[in-house]
């Protein structure tokens, strides 16, 4: 098991690691765990789930997959990666609503932080949970449901890995579907709305060197026309490319308006090729949807300390959902990613401007990537704050699944 995070700036401070290979040793384990948390993919960019006990990978665990063509939902064994799964389901006729930006992350991590892709009409991938099966603090075997547990459920389905290990999730389905793909250059930034309507899923990316928005990149359904010559007064991508300067657009999925499956076209990056540029940080920030010209209009007096730490930044609309830790609870958003170089010495202190300039607007910070927001102004973000920590403090008395980070956020 790998000792550090996908993008190296975490090294591991656990004890021993464990890979189960059945519910019942990693019940075993956690009963007889003073300190435990499970990792994922390792895809995340902050220590939300760097323990100092013993780190658990599920990777061992049976790759169930099991479609429940009645209601509509599959449920997957925790450590499957969502490329994986994708792959199955559309060989059955099914597919997930939306996807990550990348299939490479796996289902209970990308669920535990809140992981979204684009789409005004889409809520992020938690969203789509319908229940949650998972080991608690004293390694009983929990099953809860979101048509059984209704308003309980939704404070665990975005859960930052603190309520337990998660071993299946289970997820809504809808039937198998084809995306076009296009490129688009140079869109002018008072057009955004009209750009983020016009497709299933769309994405922004923006160097802060200009004002424009240098590409657009739209996931529309495969039967929706193609867009016209001069769309919003950009210009046609002429040939594929990849959202960050310098990298091969081999590494990303097909544009150009070639029809194909959802899951090969809704993430921007193909499975078994590197994501994004793989020598970076990340930060993102949900606020409001319909705040998005004023929020980039509070960013544009710091363009001049974004640009020379940024490799690309990346505009996407996430629908409102009901769950409580969701960075998209209750609010239509607008989620403002930011891909950093590689250097924590130079990022940080423009992560603290950018932090300062969104904060009328009570910023959301991804679960899983580098923020330093104080503890009060996130709590003041989520209505259902208060919740959570209670949950926290019935589910996990003795802090079994408790890190360092989660304590800055919701104290003991
Ligand atoms: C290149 C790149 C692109 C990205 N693109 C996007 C994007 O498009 N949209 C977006 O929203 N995010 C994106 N992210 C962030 C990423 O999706 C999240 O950090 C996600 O949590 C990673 O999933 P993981 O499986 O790697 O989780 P990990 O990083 O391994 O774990 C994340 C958290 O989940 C917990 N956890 C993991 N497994 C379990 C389990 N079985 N039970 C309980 N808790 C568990 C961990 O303890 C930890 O706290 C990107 C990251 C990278 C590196």
């Amino acid at each position: 098991m790998p000792r550090r995070n996908w993008a190296g700036n975490v090294r591991y401070s656990a004890r021993a690691y464990h890979r189960p290979t059945s519910v019942d040793e990693l019940r075993r384990l956690v009963a007889g765990s003073r300190r435990v948390r499970a990792v994922g993919s390792g895809h995340s960019f902050n220590r939300l789930g760097d323990t100092d006990g013993a780190l658990v990978s599920l990777a061992g665990l049976p790759p169930e997959i099991s479609i429940d063509r009645e209601r509509r939902r599959v449920t997957v064994a925790a450590a499957l990666r969502y490329g994986d799964v994708a792959t199955h389901l559309h060989a059955e006729g099914w597919a997930l609503a939306n996807l990550a930006s990348l299939p490479h992350i796996s289902v209970a991590g990308a669920v535990a932080t809140g992981t979204h892709g684009s789409g005004e009409g889409n809520g992020n991938l938690a969203s789509a949970v319908a229940g949650l099966e998972l080991v608690t603090a004293d390694g009983d075997l929990l099953r809860v449901d979101r048509d059984a547990d209704g308003d309980t459920f939704a404070g665990m389905v975005v859960n930052l890995g603190a309520l337990g290990v998660v071993t299946r999730v289970t997820l809504d389905l809808v039937p198998a579907f084809e995306i076009r793909q296009y490129v688009h250059l140079d869109l002018p930034r008072e057009e955004l709305d009209p750009a983020f309507a016009s497709a299933y899923s769309v994405s922004l990316f923006t160097d802060w060197r200009t004002p424009r928005i240098n590409q657009v990149w739209r996931k529309q359904r495969a039967g929706q026309p193609a867009p016209p010559a001069g769309w919003l007064g950009t210009t046609a991508a002429g040939a594929p490319l990849h959202p960050v300067p310098g990298m091969p657009a081999e590494n990303c999925t097909p544009q150009l308006g070639v029809p194909g499956p959802w899951h090969e076209r809704l993430p921007h990056f193909r499975l078994g090729f590197t994501p994004s540029s793989g020598d970076e940080l990340q930060s993102e920030y949900h606020v409001p949807r319909a705040a998005a010209a004023e929020v980039l209009a509070a960013l544009d007096p710091i363009a001049h300390l974004i640009a020379p730490v940024l490799q690309i930044c990346e505009l996407r609309a996430v629908a409102a959902d009901p769950l409580w830790l969701s960075p998209n609870h209750d609010r239509d958003s607008l989620a403002v990613h930011f891909t950093w170089i590689d250097d924590a010495d130079a990022v940080l202190p423009v992560v603290a401007a950018v932090e300062e300039r969104l904060a009328p607007w009570r910023p959301r910070p991804h679960w899983g990537k580098v923020f330093d927001m104080a503890p009060e102004q996130v709590a003041a973000a989520y209505p259902r704050y208060a919740d959570f920590a209670d949950l926290l403090r019935r589910m996990d008395p003795e802090g079994v699944f408790r890190t360092a980070l989660l304590d800055r956020y919701f104290p003991r």
